[in-house]
């Protein structure tokens, strides 16, 4: 990275990628160019807030005393000057060199995302991204034609510097008089930009786009933003739309959040928490959260960005504010992880936000079905990586079903939809809900009238035994040979087998030559209807789940071996039987018998590679219309 040339002794080229992220703002025809106050306030206050963190272990910095606020100034200018524009804020500051690091490269990862994104996706305007996402400080230079920004760092050794650019080429740097500590962002306004320079406009602006900032921002003597924090206030006085622009101004997300959770308590830990739930897992491009974590504050004082010691992983993605008066302000990390205080905040705090979840499950299911549809998969890992966390997980599960149509069912539906003498809750696995819809294990609960769950995320079968039992009732694989289901009752007249004992033998015997080690064994079924043959597992195949995960991993995948079971009623079956007893050299019989094999491991979701089956099938088809 060796962008930034020195051309005189104060003067700084722009790395490459800054003029042209210059280039763009500049030039573009994006007219809401107001977020670039967005902008500057969010630093000021990112400024305040580093500012705070510091003075939490270190008094000895410049002003100790001073107000922690975000001022904009309109300067009067002569008679036809260039308007200007002053915010200033008493934040932590810059020193020279930083000045020339950070405003010299790109700090925010998400301008470069936001450029990568124009690079590669020729549909996507600057227009369109802009007008979504923040990109940065150099926003600026949509409004601007010069710009100072002039630093004192809280270090108190350190001298007062100023930064000064017109957005094109180069930057200069030099020394400045400033003797109060923070950063003053000096504009002068483009002609096409004057309307900045009015109280009225920048007060609408602040009301907009930074309502919360924590720390008052004033424009001339008046305070413009409404500062109170949120989370402090009764859930009964805030609106729908209150939360969502809290939410957009916390993490500069553009889609709303699936839900919130607002709740305060006094005992036995006193809290104040406001909780979303994003709308999706991954943040967006130029979000301005990170990492996973809510916000810990103690006095109104931010004591910890990313605080995830509160919350298990697998509840990671919620977002928000937690905010106790009990937490001592001095805590370091260890003692934040250790604290007695901390584990009854935590404990509360998840069974709030699972209430809140059951009742979004109850009362809007489709937000519901939202909301699973994005971190069901973070919910069901937490089945894998904490077992304890089963009991809290499980009642927000969803499935498809054999008797759902395309439902999504939960257990606590499935258990209370069972019959009287059903005592397991099934399951069946498999790749993806078409093919476990024929799937062969399923003729004798069709038959029945049982439902079957429909466990078709690969997740589902890695954690298959950890899941055991739900309310006191097993999960049980139907692929299990030793499955008892109750009796049919007959209706009508026990049907006399297609085939005859010893033709059906014959086969039986010609299915285990022609598969030989493929199957552990070769019988009839007691439960296909509409399906030739199937395989279940051999008893005591504990792992059976785990072949799948291994087949989906590609990692020295052995097909496993089953029992095949054969249907001695399908039309299939009698046919190739027939053969065997009246025409044993046919070639069909070993093709038949082989594909009726592979057809059952591809239904399994057990095929090392289908598309081995097609010479096979092209064989059987020749064979077929040739007469
Ligand atoms: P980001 O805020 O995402 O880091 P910006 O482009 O908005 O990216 O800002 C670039 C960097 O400039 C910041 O990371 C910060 O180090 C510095 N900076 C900008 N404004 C201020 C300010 N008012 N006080 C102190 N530092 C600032
Ligand atoms: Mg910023």
């Amino acid at each position: 990275m060796s962008g930034k040339e020195k051309t005189a002794e104060t003067s700084y080229t722009f790395k490459a990628e800054i003029k042209q992220l210059l280039q763009i703002l500049v030039h573009s025809l994006y007219k809401e160019h107001d977020i670039f106050l967005r902008e500057l306030v969010s630093n000021a206050s990112d400024a305040l807030t580093r500012l705070q963190f510091e003075m939490l272990t270190n008094r000895n910095v410049v002003d100790a005393e001073a107000e922690l606020a975000i001022r904009i100034e309109i300067p009067e200018v002569e008679e036809g000057a260039p308007k200007k524009l002053i915010i200033k804020d008493s934040g932590i500051g810059l020193t020279k060199d930083e000045l020339i690091q950070n405003l010299g490269t790109i700090a925010q990862s998400g301008a470069r995302q936001f450029l990568e994104k124009l690079e590669d996706g020729s549909e996507i305007t600057p227009e369109d991204v802009i007008g979504q996402f923040g990109v940065g400080f150099y926003s600026v230079f949509m409004v601007a034609k010069e710009v100072e920004v002039v630093s004192r760092s809280h270090k108190p050794r350190a001298k007062a510097a100023k930064w000064i650019s017109d957005g094109g080429e180069s930057f200069r740097v030099e020394s400045a008089d400033k003797s109060d500590r923070g950063t003053e962002i000096h504009i002068t306004l483009r002609k096409d930009a004057e309307e900045f320079a009015n109280d009225w406009k920048i007060k609408q602006i602040v009301k907009k786009h930074s309502d919360f900032v924590r720390f008052p921002v004033y424009v001339g003597e008046d305070q413009a933003n409404q500062q109170e924090p949120l989370w402090r206030k009764r859930p009964s006085n805030i609106e729908a739309v209150d939360y969502n622009n809290f939410y957009r101004q916390m993490t500069m997300e553009f889609e709303e959040p699936i839900t919130h959770i607002h709740f305060s308590s006094d005992a036995p830990v006193n809290v104040r928490t406001l909780l979303f739930v994003p709308a999706k897992r991954e943040p967006g491009i130029l979000a301005s959260r990170k990492d996973p974590g809510v916000m810990l504050y103690s006095h109104n004082v931010l004591i910890q960005e990313y605080c995830t010691d509160l919350l298990p992983d697998w509840l990671g993605f919620i977002d928000g504010v937690v905010d106790s008066e009990d937490l001592p302000l001095n805590v370091s990390r260890e003692t934040v992880q250790n604290n007695v205080l901390m584990r009854q905040l935590g404990k509360m705090i998840k069974g709030r936000v699972l209430r809140e979840l059951k009742k979004l499950a109850k009362n809007d299911q489709e937000k519901y079905e939202t909301f699973w549809g994005e971190f069901g998969r973070v919910l069901k890992e937490g089945v894998a990586i904490d077992p304890a966390a089963k009991d809290d997980v499980m009642p927000f599960f969803r499935y498809k079903s054999s008797t759902s149509d395309d439902a999504l069912v939960s257990l606590d539906e499935y258990i209370e939809r069972m019959g009287d003498e059903q005592e397991e809750i099934y399951y069946v696995l498999g790749d993806d809900d078409q093919s476990v819809a024929n799937s062969p294990h399923l003729d004798p609960f069709k038959a029945r009238d049982i439902e079957v769950l429909y466990w078709t995320d690969p997740l589902d079968a890695f954690i298959a035994p950890g899941m055991q039992e739900y309310q006191e009732k097993k999960f049980k694989n139907i692929d299990d040979a030793s499955l008892e289901l109750p009796e049919l009752e007959e209706t009508e007249d026990e049907q006399e087998p297609a085939i005859e004992d010893p033709a059906f033998n014959a086969f039986v015997g010609q299915c285990v030559t022609t598969l030989g080690e493929k199957v552990t064994e070769v019988r009839e079924s007691k439960v296909l209807k509409d399906s030739p043959v199937r395989l279940v597992s051999p008893e005591g195949a504990e792992n059976r789940e785990m072949d799948r995960i291994q087949r989906m991993l590609n990692k020295d995948y052995e097909v496993p071996k089953r029992i095949m079971e054969i249907n001695r009623n399908h039309a299939l079956v009698v046919n190739l039987a027939n053969l065997v007893s009246n025409n044993p050299d046919s070639e069909l019989i070993d093709l038949g018998i082989e594909q009726l094999y592979d057809s059952a491991l591809v239904q399994e979701g057990l095929h090392p590679n289908p598309a081995s089956m097609l010479p096979r099938i092209q064989k059987l088809l020749e064979m077929a219309t040739s007469g």
